[in-house]
This record gives structure tokens, sequence and C-alpha cells, in this order.
């Protein structure tokens, strides 16, 4: 259970993306398509991130309940009728059924 200490770090030379600090070793080897961030940085961005998005797939929980909007629409893949949907619709993007959404999902 020891980590965190003893990691490897790559030396690098590189400034951080966000404040612009010099960064002279990462965690990882940087890819350079990627932006990189100084450790401050990387930390704030965690604590931003909402802790929700993790955890939800433990235990095959897949479908927790879900606002929806009512809504009176055609999909844009098949034209069956959607009477509800699990977000607003914008209008500038097709809108599809849940079948033929899980069919794009997986394919
Ligand atoms: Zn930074
Ligand atoms: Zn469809």
């Amino acid at each position: 259970m020891a980590f965190g200490s003893d990691r490897q770090m790559y030396d690098v030379d590189l400034t951080c993306a966000k404040c612009g600090a010099h960064i002279s070793q990462l965690p990882f080897q940087p890819s350079g398509d990627r932006p990189v961030y100084c450790s401050d940085c990387n930390r704030a961005f965690r604590k931003d991130r909402p802790a929700t998005d993790r955890g939800g797939r433990a235990g095959g929980f897949s479908q927790a309940p879900r606002q929806m909007y009512s809504v009176n629409l055609n999909c844009a893949s098949c034209g069956q009728q959607i009477s509800e949907l699990p977000f607003q619709p914008t209008g500038d993007k097709p809108v599809y059924c849940r079948d033929c959404m899980q069919a794009r999902r997986n394919g």
C-alpha cells in the first residue's frame, strides 16, 4: 500500500499549460500531444472534478434514474418517435432513440 513516495519520475523540460510554471519532473512520460500541467494545477483539476463520476459503475448498477425531458422528436436514424430524452435537445444536433443511441455507442 505504500505508493506515492517512491514513484519513478521523468526528467522533462516543459511549461505548465495552465499557469506557465516550469516543470522539471513528471510522474509519467509526456506524450507530446497533450498539455502538461504542474503538480499544483493537476491537484486543482482533481478538486474541480465532481467525485460523483467515479464509483457509479461498481455493483452492476448501470441505469441510475435520471431526469427525463419531454420532447416531441423523431429519431434521426430510424424515424421512431421520441417522447423522452435524458438530456435537453439543443436543436442543432440529431437526436436518436434509445435503441439507435445504444447501437451507435456499441458500434
Ligand atoms: Zn500550473
Ligand atoms: Zn432510432
